[in-house]
């Protein structure tokens, strides 16, 4: 072969340590590596139709798609061959040498751990793609011309999966790209016949593609290329006729996700609108969810023909981790990514689609275990839903899932349909409250009316749940209620108490007054409470002032907002308040009132501003 600017280039640090961790946790799944390579062959080769439609001139002599495999017994090796767009030396290099994806080295630096099954979810789910050639392969060669350029500007790539890989230029008759496996030893079974055939039906049978295998019984016969898959798109089959191992391995050719799906959801739309989709919920979520950068949305299709992969124009970003295609007969084929952002036809589909998406995620709800592992991946992403989205945030609400009092458990698996069950006929409210952490929700003081009464209230301790609250005022008729806040309907909980209460009120004024003295501005009011029983003290917020949680939460994006003015308020049940009332020396009272507030500060706040002062407050009272 002749080769131009041969160059020796060392793989992209990234590259290498995947190349490691790869073949160390995926050695239980070998064949997967064929699945891989025939899912890029049929990507290059539904690109270059795409292209095609636009620039004929990209088919050169040949128009006919094919992904061709041949086996080597001899030479040990297998070639992997498509007629498809095929890769400039520039696309080889930022391909096949680096990971463009941003946050992949703190991802893969995460996998450190020596738990074997976890590593191989965790690979499995960053997509293996090429790289997993070297699972079995000790040498790979790949020679690849990009469609449209003369045949003497073909590339030549080989590596042996270690430290670097050889570059140079040949010349490629035609474009598109082989890929040449020379099969490690003790992986001979990778050249069998029937060994091959049946990976290669597993992991083609759904793809429109044909794929064929080279078949020549014996010497005098030539050449022969024998059809092995359907050839036939899975998507437009009928739903009754396609098995769920079908469905399951289309979603890992579409998705590069080594993992099963969760759920699926399958419809042919006739009429006003024609559209077949086909939509996915991973197992787990994406690595990256997280990223800004993070890609998402729909492969599109228009009239079967492949036009573009990540269309976000399709999914909201609360569904952001939904799989799958949009295959629609109404869109132009020559549609960009611009023209779809203000389109009717978008538009349409896209509210169709949410509606699909949530229906299958409301059906997901009646596999309590199954929904549960979707929520753990996935809850906290839905949970921007009832912001984003005004139009079916009715059906986002009654997905959410909530940690409560009633289950007792930090597990988030209680639905409001569940708790409106369980509301006693008098509650006229859903009471929540919002905590740093599980504990701390768990524990607040303000619980201890509840507890006592038997009300169940959700506890929220997720960053985004004081925020998503604001956006839910009310789910079937129940208006949400902060337990941290004050509320006429908290009164009547506590209605048995109300006679005492008038009484006290009268009695205990006088020390109600010295303590507001003392506190001064400090707080908005002082006043009586029964909604406490081990508590001595509490802070409340007022009805229309913002509450502790959001006050953090835009504290924690850099704004400012006004200082918020508790009421604070004193259970004369307690001893400690007991013991208060009848203290006449003025420095030691005003030393337990400055106490009683900071505790509830602590306790409503998780810090306080001063937390010294507090501590020698204690100090002087435990030696006076
Ligand atoms: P992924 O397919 O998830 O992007 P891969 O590692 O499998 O990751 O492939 C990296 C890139 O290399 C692909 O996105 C594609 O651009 C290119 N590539 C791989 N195989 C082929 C092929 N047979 N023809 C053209 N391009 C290819």
């Amino acid at each position: 072969m002749d080769m131009k600017k041969k160059e020796t280039h060392i793989f992209q640090s990234e590259v290498k340590q995947l190349l490691h961790l790869m073949i160390n946790s995926l050695y239980s799944n070998k064949e997967i590596f064929l699945r891989e390579l025939i899912s890029n062959a049929s990507d290059a080769i539904e690109k270059l139709r795409f292209h095609a439609l636009s620039n004929p001139a990209l088919y050169e002599k040949n128009g006919e798609f094919n992904i061709l495999i041949s086996v080597d017994k001899e030479n040990s090796t297998i070639t992997i061959s498509d007629n498809g767009v095929g890769m400039t030396r520039t696309e080889v290099i930022e391909n096949l040498g680096t990971i463009a994806k941003s946050g992949t080295k703190t991802f893969l630096e995460s996998i450190t751990s020596n738990d074997p099954e976890k590593n191989r979810n965790l690979i499995g789910q960053f997509g293996v793609g090429f790289y997993s050639v070297f699972i079995v392969a000790d040498k790979v060669t790949v020679k690849t011309r990009a469609a449209g350029l003369s045949a003497d500007q073909g590339v030549f790539w080989e590596s042996l999966g270690q430290g670097e890989y050889t570059l140079a230029n040949i010349s490629k008759a035609d474009r598109g790209t082989d890929i040449t496996l020379h099969i490690k030893k003790g992986e001979e079974e990778f050249l069998e016949d029937w060994r091959l055939r049946n990976i290669i039906s597993k992991y083609s049978d759904h793809i429109s593609l044909p794929v064929k295998i080279r078949t020549k019984k014996n010497e005098n016969e030539g050449i022969h290329w024998e059809k092995i898959n359907k050839a036939e798109a899975l998507w437009i089959r009928n739903k009754s006729d396609i098995s769920e191992v079908e469905y399951k391995e289309f979603y890992k050719h579409i998705t590069h996700d080594n993992n099963d799906p969760l759920v699926w959801s399958h419809n042919r739309v006739e009429g006003k609108q024609e559209y077949i989709s086909l939509l996915y919920v991973p197992k787990c979520a994406p690595w990256d969810m997280w990223n800004r950068e993070h890609k998402h949305g729909l492969k599109l299709y228009v009239r079967r023909v492949f036009v573009m992969d990540d269309a976000v124009q399709f999914m909201p970003h609360y569904l952001r981790f939904i799989r799958g295609l949009i295959d629609s007969n109404d869109l132009p084929l020559n549609v960009s990514r611009e023209i779809l952002q203000d389109n009717r036809v978008t538009h349409s589909l896209r509210n169709a689609l949410v509606k699909r998406a949530l229906q299958m995620l409301d059906k997901l709800t009646q596999d309590t275990e199954k929904y549960q592992l979707f929520w753990k991946e996935f809850g906290l992403v839905i949970k921007e839903g009832p912001a984003e989205d005004i139009n079916n945030k009715e059906n986002i609400v009654k997905l959410l899932r909530f940690s409560t009092t009633h289950n007792n458990s930090i597990e988030q698996n209680v639905s409001l349909d569940e708790y409106i069950s369980r509301m006693p006929k008098d509650q006229e409210k859903i009471f929540f409250i919002a905590a740093d952490s599980y504990a701390a929700a768990k524990s607040s003081p303000h619980l201890e009316i509840f507890y006592k009464k038997g009300i169940e209230v959700l506890l929220l301790f997720d960053r985004i749940d004081e925020w998503m609250m604001s956006h839910i005022l009310d789910f079937q008729g129940k208006k949400f209620q902060s337990v941290s806040k004050v509320d006429d309907s908290l009164n009547k909980l506590m209605s048995n108490d109300a006679y005492k209460d008038k009484e006290e009120q009268k009695t205990l004024q006088p020390f109600i007054k010295r303590v507001k003295n003392i506190l001064g501005e400090r707080v908005k009011e002082v006043r009586l409470t029964h909604r406490l029983t081990d508590t001595p003290a509490i802070v409340i917020t007022d009805t229309n002032d913002m509450s502790t949680q959001m006050v953090k939460l835009f504290a924690a994006v850099g704004q400012t907002v006004p200082e918020v003015k508790y009421i604070l308020e004193l259970n004369s049940e307690h001893i400690l308040v007991k013991r208060m009332i009848d203290i006449q020396d003025e420095n030691i009272f005003s030393l337990w009132v400055e106490l009683l507030l900071d505790q509830a500060l602590l306790a409503e706040r998780g810090t306080l501003d001063n937390p010294n002062q507090f501590i020698q407050r204690i100090n002087k009272l435990l030696v006076a």
